[in-house]
C-alpha cells in the first residue's frame, strides 16, 4: 500500500512538473485534476487554487476561441468532445493570457480515459502554450509580404522607367528636329510625333491614377439600371468613324430584346471602350470588329470581336494582369502600357460581372463581359 501511495505521489509531483498543463475533466464538467502549469497559464497562483473552479469557468476565463475567432463554450471545447469517447486531434486555439492581458495561443488535445468495463471515466487534456511560435510564425509571413512589397515596387519602377523613357526620348527627338528644320511640312510631322507622345504619357499617367484609386476603393461607383444596347450604341457609333480611317468595319449586333443591367455609367463607359479601343488597335487594316449584346441565364453578354493579331497560348493567361503586354503587342508602336485591361477586370467584377476571353494568333480576339441582370 505504503508503494502504491508513494508512486501515486511521484505521478503528481511529476506531473506537477512538466511544462505542459493536464487537467482532467468528469462528465459533469468539474475538474477533477490540474497541474500547476495549468493554474499558472490561466492566472492563479497554484492548482489548489484552482479546487473550486469548473471547465465551464476556465474557459470562460481564457476567453477560448477557436481558429476563425469564434468564441468557445465549454460544450464546444475538446474535453467535452473527448467524453463522448473519441481522441480529439490537437487543435491550436486563442486565448486571453489572463497574466498579461494579450491575445496568446495554446495547442490543446485531448482523450477519454476509460475504466477497465469499457466506460469513460474522464478526460484529460493536455495544453500547450503556443504563443511564440505563433507570433515567429506571423512575423515570418509579414516578412515574406514585406519582401513581395519591395519586389512588386521594384518591378513597378521598373516598368514605369522603361514606359516614361520611350515617349520621353521620341518627345525629345521630335522637339530637336523641330527646332533644326525650316520645312513647315516636316516641323507639322514632328509637331504631331511630339503631341502623340504627351498624350501617351497623359493616358499612362490617368491609368496609373484610376489603378491606384480602385485599388484603395476609392471610387464610388454609382450604379444605375441601364438599358445597354442604348448605352453603348453612341460609344459605338464614334469609334465606328474613328475606325473608318484604318478601314476597320466595326459592327453592332444588339440582341433584340432589351439588355439591362446595373452599371456606374461613367466607370462602365471607360471599361468598355478600353476593350473596343484594344480591339481596333490590334486588328489591321482590312479587318472587323463586332460588338454583339446579348441575354444568357439571368446575364446580359456583350462581346467584342475582332479579326486582329490574336494573342498566343502562353500570353492569354497573363494579360489581365498590370502591365503585362503580349510580344506581339510589344513589337508595334501602339503606345500601350498594359494597364487597361487590369482596370476594365477590376471594374467589371465590382459590378458583380466578369470578363472571358478566346484567342487564336493570327485569327483574332473575342472579350465577352457578363454582367448580372
Ligand atoms: P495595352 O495598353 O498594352 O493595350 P491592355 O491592358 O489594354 O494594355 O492589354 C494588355 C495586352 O493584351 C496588350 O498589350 C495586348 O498584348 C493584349 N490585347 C488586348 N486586347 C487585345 C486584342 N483585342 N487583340 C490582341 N491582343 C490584345
Amino acid at each position: 500500500m505504503r508503494r502504491l501511495l508513494g508512486s501515486f505521489e511521484r505521478s503528481l509531483s511529476l506531473l506537477n512538473a512538466i511544462t505542459d498543463g493536464v487537467i482532467a475533466q468528469d462528465e459533469n464538467d468539474q475538474l477533477i485534476y490540474i497541474n500547476d502549469a495549468v493554474a499558472h497559464l490561466s492566472g492563479y497562483a497554484s492548482a489548489e487554487a484552482m479546487l473550486n473552479v469548473s471547465a465551464a469557468e476556465l474557459t470562460d476565463r481564457l476567453k477560448i476561441q477557436d481558429e476563425q475567432g469564434q468564441v468557445l463554450t465549454v460544450s464546444q471545447m475538446p474535453g467535452r468532445c473527448a467524453l463522448s469517447g473519441h481522441e480529439v486531434p490537437e487543435r491550436e486555439l486563442r486565448y486571453v493570457n489572463p497574466n498579461t492581458g494579450e491575445p496568446s495561443w495554446l495547442a490543446l488535445k485531448a482523450q477519454p480515459v476509460f475504466s477497465l468495463d469499457g466506460k469513460v471515466q474522464f478526460a484529460v487534456s493536455i495544453i500547450r502554450d503556443i504563443t511564440q511560435r505563433k507570433q515567429l510564425e506571423a512575423q515570418t509571413i509579414e516578412l515574406l509580404a514585406e519582401r513581395e512589397r519591395v519586389k512588386v515596387l521594384q518591378r513597378f519602377v521598373s516598368d514605369m522607367s522603361h514606359d516614361f523613357r520611350t515617349p520621353l526620348s521620341i518627345l525629345s527627338n521630335s522637339l530637336y528636329l523641330l527646332q533644326k528644320n525650316t520645312d513647315p511640312e516636316k516641323r507639322q510631322t514632328h509637331a504631331v510625333k511630339a503631341e502623340r507622345q504627351i498624350k501617351r504619357m497623359e493616358k499612362l499617367l490617368n491609368e496609373l491614377l484610376q489603378s491606384a484609386r480602385l485599388d484603395e476603393n476609392k471610387v464610388s461607383f454609382q450604379f444605375r439600371q441601364t438599358d445597354i444596347n442604348t448605352f453603348l450604341e453612341p460609344v459605338i457609333r464614334e469609334y465606328a468613324s474613328l475606325a473608318t480611317e484604318k478601314q476597320i468595319d466595326v459592327q453592332f449586333v444588339s440582341d433584340y430584346n432589351s439588355c439591362a443591367a446595373c452599371i456606374d455609367p461613367t466607370e462602365f463607359d471607360h471599361a468598355f471602350r478600353n476593350v473596343i479601343e484594344n480591339a481596333i488597335t490590334y486588328t489591321p487594316k482590312g479587318g472587323c470588329v463586332t460588338v454583339r449584346t446579348t441575354t444568357h441565364d439571368q446575364q446580359t453578354i456583350i462581346s467584342i470581336r475582332d479579326t486582329g493579331i490574336g494573342i498566343s497560348n502562353n500570353d492569354l493567361p497573363h494579360i489581365f494582369e498590370r502591365f503585362y503586354r503580349a510580344d506581339q503587342a510589344r513589337s508595334t508602336d501602339t503606345g500601350g502600357n498594359g494597364l487597361g485591361l487590369s482596370i476594365v477586370k477590376r471594374i467589371v467584377e465590382v459590378h458583380k460581372g466578369r470578363i472571358d476571353v478566346n484567342s487564336q494568333l493570327d485569327v483574332g480576339t473575342e472579350f465577352r463581359i457578363s454582367l448580372p441582370i
